[in-house]
């Protein structure tokens, strides 16, 4: 599950399986701030490759 939270209080507005579709638009109960979410852009957004790299650092203490 990917959480979504306010980007002025933190405050957590809803989760979801993925990102969303559609653009969405959601207040945040907090502190009222109007949060936007975009469908997800082409940028490459890479997770994965800082346990790539972590497994390469093991190597060289010999
Ligand atoms: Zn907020």
């Amino acid at each position: 599950m990917k959480e979504f939270r306010c980007g002025h209080c933190r405050a957590l507005l809803f989760k979801a399986a993925g990102n969303p579709s559609c653009a969405i638009e959601i207040k945040c109960r907090r502190c009222g701030t109007l949060t936007h979410l975009r469908p997800p852009e082409p940028a490459p957004e890479r997770h994965e490759r800082a346990d790539h790299e972590a497994q390469h650092v093991v190597r060289g203490s010999l």
